[in-house]
């Protein structure tokens, strides 16, 4: 029997990092929907539509495909891996997804992904919305000083050139933003694991998830 580990939490709290480590140690999928979310943003923002124009927007994810090779993220087939780690992204993403036909098209996606194969899945809707019967949920956070610092180290060694100040404070807005957003905002689901990361180190965090799954 195939099951879902969904991992939801905001921004920086190490999700994709953690997410990706059980899937590898249970041998199944990992499925980052939070770079589905930066696809549609780069593709979205390609067409120049704005983020308030639903009927473009409607319109436009008809044509837009979002799949994954080899965990890098294809936009209609193009390698888009490294564009949407780009800082601007982010708030991108987080705008564009308070739109109800990008909500419906990747969470049907994600749905179907999930219908034959085991995954861990990330994100920020994962275990209220997405999968809500989902055989293990789990809650993944810290705080914003410490989700900022994880950002800041991740994109200068990226080589952008970027303040911590400005990071944390993209990082409080773009909560705030998923947070309160009408459709499916960022809460913990029913049921989830509260997983608190500030003061454990990776290991610490996959282990804690592992501790709860059977099929480990
Ligand atoms: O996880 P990541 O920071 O890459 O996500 C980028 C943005 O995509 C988030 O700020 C959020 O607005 C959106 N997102 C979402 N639902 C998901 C995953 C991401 O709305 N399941």
């Amino acid at each position: 029997m195939s099951y879902v580990i969904a991992i939801d939490g905001p921004g920086g709290a190490g999700k994709s990092t953690i997410a990706r480590l059980v899937a590898a140690k249970l041998g199944i999928t990992y499925v980052d929907t939070g770079a589905m979310y930066r696809a549609a943003a780069v593709f979205l923002n390609r067409r120049k539509i704005d983020k308030d124009d639903d009927k473009s927007i409607e319109k436009a994810v008809s044509d837009m495909d979002i799949t994954f090779s080899n965990e890098r993220v294809l936009l209609n087939g193009e390698d888009v891996s490294k564009k949407i780690r780009e800082n601007d992204v982010s708030k991108m993403a987080s705008e564009y997804s308070v739109n109800p036909a990008v909500r419906d098209k990747l969470t049907a996606l994600q749905r179907q992904m999930g219908k034959t194969v085991s995954l861990v899945m990330d994100g920020r809707d994962i275990g209220s919305n997405v999968f809500k019967d989902a055989k293990y949920k789990f809650y993944l956070t810290a705080s914003p000083e410490i989700r900022a610092e994880r950002r800041y180290k991740e994109l200068k060694e990226r080589g952008e050139d970027i303040e911590f100040n400005k990071i944390l404070e993209d990082i409080k807005t773009r909560d705030e933003r998923d947070m309160n957003r009408k459709l499916n905002p960022l809460k913990i689901a029913d049921g989830a694991v509260l997983v608190d990361s500030t003061d454990i180190n990776i290991d610490g965090v996959v282990e804690e998830i592992l501790s709860n799954i059977e099929e480990r």
